[in-house]
C-alpha cells in the first residue's frame, strides 16, 4: 500500500557525488513550481493511504522557500514530513539553526543528513555534524545517512553462498554509481540475477515524484507521467504485471528482462541493480514513457 510520496524537488545539486543514482549535479535541470507541489498534494489526498511526504533532490535546500512552503502545506493537510539533505548550508551550528528553526516550528518528523566521505571528505567538523547538532538543539528528529566507497568482504550475507564475495558500503549500482564505482568489483553470472532485491515493484510503499511528472518506482523506472494522467489515477490503475519493465523484473529479475527484449549484455555484473540499470539504459528509446527522464541515465 502506498504510504509515502517523495518529491524530488529539484534535480539540481551543488555536489556531484560518484555514488549519485540520479546523476544530480550543478548543471542538472528540473525543479517543481509551488503550484505543481500543491497539485501533487491534492492528488495525494485522493489516493487516501498517504501518511508521509518527503522533500529530497538533488538538494532541496537550494530551493528553500519552496521546500518550506511545501512542508507547510503538507503539514496543514495532516501529513508527516521529512527532508533528505547534504546539509551544505550548515556553515556553523548557530547558522544551521537559522535554516532549521522554521522547519522545527512546522514539526518536521525526520531530517536525514548525508554524513559520509562522498559528501564531506574525511573532515570531522563537517556541515552534516553541524546540521545534526543544530537539529538536536531544536529538539528535531534527525538521523544520518552514510554511504561509503564499495568494500569487498567474504560471505557474511546469509542471502548469498558462504564464502561468496559481498559488496559493502551501501552504494546502489544505478546512475552515476555505475559509471564511477563498479570497476574492479567482483561480479556474478547474469543468469543468477533473477530478482529485484530492493524495491517492492508489485505493491510499492513509496514513490519518488519528479518535476517532469515521472512517478519513480526505482530511479529512472516510472509508473507513468502524473502531468499526463493524475497521480491518484496512475496509482489506482497501476498493474505491475502489465508494466513492460516491472512485469519481467517481477517474473525473473533482470535476467528475464534481458531475455524478454533480447537485449545484448555482458556475461557478469556486480549485482542485480548493475544489470537492471544497464538493460534499462539499452531500452530507453523503446520505452520512453516508463524509462525516464533520460538525465538520470547520464544522457
Ligand atoms: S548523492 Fe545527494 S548530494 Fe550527492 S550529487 Fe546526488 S543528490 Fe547531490
Ligand atoms: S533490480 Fe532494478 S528495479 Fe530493482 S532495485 Fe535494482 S535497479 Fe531498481
Amino acid at each position: 500500500m502506498l504510504r509515502g510520496i517523495h518529491f524530488l524537488l529539484t534535480y539540481a545539486c551543488n555536489f556531484e557525488c560518484d555514488h549519485c543514482f540520479l546523476y544530480c549535479g550543478p548543471d542538472s535541470e528540473g525543479t517543481f513550481t509551488l503550484n505543481q507541489v500543491r497539485e501533487v498534494l491534492d492528488e495525494a489526498l485522493k489516493i487516501g493511504t498517504i501518511e508521509s511526504v518527503y522533500f529530497e533532490g538533488g538538494e532541496p535546500f537550494l530551493f528553500y522557500p519552496l521546500m518550506v512552503e511545501g512542508i507547510r502545506i503538507a503539514r496543514h493537510m495532516g501529513y508527516q514530513t521529512g527532508i533528505v539533505t547534504n546539509s551544505y548550508w550548515a556553515t556553523s551550528e548557530e547558522d544551521a539553526g537559522l535554516w532549521l528553526k522554521p522547519l522545527a516550528e512546522l514539526e518536521l518528523a525526520d531530517l536525514s543528513v548525508s554524513d559520509d566521505a562522498f559528501h564531506h571528505g574525511e573532515e570531522q567538523d563537517n556541515p552534516a555534524k553541524r546540521a545534526m547538532a543544530a537539529a538536536k538543539r531544536l529538539g528535531m528528529p534527525v538521523d544520518s545517512i552514510c554511504i561509503e566507497e564499495p568494500t569487498v568482504e567474504l560471505g557474511i550475507d546469509k542471502e548469498q553462498d558462504k564464502g561468496a564475495p559481498v559488496i559493502g558500503g551501501g552504494a546502489m549500482f544505478r546512475g552515476r554509481a555505475v559509471e564511477k564505482l563498479v570497476d574492479g568489483l567482483p561480479t556474478r553470472p547474469w543468469e543468477e540475477l533473477t530478482k529485484c532485491p530492493y524495491e517492492d515493484l508489485r505493491d510499492p510503499g513509496r514513490v519518488h515524484l519528479d518535476p517532469y511528472g515521472h512517478v519513480h518506482l526505482c530511479q529512472g523506472l516510472s509508473m507513468g507521467n502524473m502531468w499526463e494522467s493524475p497521480l491518484s489515477t496512475l496509482v489506482k490503475n497501476y498493474d505491475a504485471n502489465s508494466h513492460p519493465i516491472c512485469g519481467p523484473l517481477l517474473g525473473g529479475g533482470p535476467a528475464l528482462l534481458a531475455k524478454e527484449y533480447a537485449v545484448g549484455h555482458e556475461d557478469e555484473y556486480v549485482d542485480e541493480c548493475h544489470f537492471c540499470y544497464t538493460l534499462r539504459l539499452a531500452l530507453l528509446d523503446r520505452f520512453p514513457q516508463f524509462l525516464a527522464p533520460r538525465q538520470v541515465y547520464g544522457l
